[in-house]
């Protein structure tokens, strides 16, 4: 799909990868572009649209969808990342993971299929990660969530083809922005990542794996599918 003249909406759109997109879609000649945060007055990005939306919230989700019927490109890019492993972490902070990556991004593909459909089918990218592929000690209730989304997505896909919604993920390993500033390896900008995932959107592709770490361990996955248990 071509980024320009889309009309696009991209969840955590005031910092991170999200404020990258709001700005590399309108530099690439997006029509429209709603930037969208928990608190609107957070979101300080000229030529945007802003909107308030809490992905875990229905009726936020509700009332976003109803505010941006014209869309044509939804970006779920809304995340967080709350440390807490599977056995022994706060379930609280476990539920917490689900209803963000899994049931938020539900909540918005369900919202704004209607509209999408309506607009000429349009597309829908889900920033997803390398951890929706194996675990990591520290981030499993993450890791889990991610691979909800990330079947989510395979499901979605499928289940949008008849209307004619391109449906793409977004593989990325670290990048540099709040969610990763305790981790002193190497991480990929925010940027380069958001130019990989705006090429992929008008590529046509169905999965986007971003830096060249992911990219090994998905090859690493395939070639040995018993790391995938350990
Ligand atoms: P940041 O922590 O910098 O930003 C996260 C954004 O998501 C913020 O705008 C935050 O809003 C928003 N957000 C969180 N929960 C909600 C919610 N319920 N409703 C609406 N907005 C919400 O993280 P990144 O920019 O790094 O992350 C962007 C995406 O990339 C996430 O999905 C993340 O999981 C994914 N990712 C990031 C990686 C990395 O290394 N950084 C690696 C792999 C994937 P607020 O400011 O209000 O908190």
């Amino acid at each position: 799909m071509k980024i320009s003249g889309s009309t696009a909406l991209v969840t955590g759109a005031n910092r991170g990868i999200g404020r990258h997109f709001a700005e590399q879609l309108l530099e690439r000649g997006a029509k429209k572009v709603y930037a969208t945060a928990r608190d609107a007055r957070r979101v300080d990005l000229p030529g945007v649209e802003v909107l308030e939306l809490d992905i875990t919230d229905p009726a936020s989700v509700e009332a976003a969808a109803a505010a941006a019927q014209d869309v044509t490109l939804l970006v779920n890019n809304a995340g967080i990342s709350t440390g807490a492993n599977l056995v022994t972490g706060d379930l609280a902070k476990i539920r917490l993971e689900m209803d963000t990556h899994f049931y938020g991004t539900l909540s918005m593909v369900r919202a704004f299929a209607p509209a999408l459909g309506a607009n000429g089918g349009g597309a829908i990218l889900n920033v997803l990660s390398a951890l929706s592929w194996f675990s990591a000690d520290g981030a499993n209730a993450y890791g889990a969530a991610k691979a909800a989304a990330w079947s989510l997505t395979n499901g979605v896909r499928l289940e949008l083809r008849g209307q004619g919604t391109q449906v793409t993920a977004l593989h990325l390993g670290a990048a540099d922005t709040d969610m990763m500033a305790w981790y002193e390896g190497a991480k990929t900008d925010p940027g380069d990542v958001v130019r990989a995932a705006l090429d992929g959107i008008e590529a046509g592709s169905m999965e986007v794996v971003v830096d060249e770490w992911s990219a090994a361990v998905k090859a690493s996955l395939a070639a040995d599918p018993a790391l995938f248990y350990t």
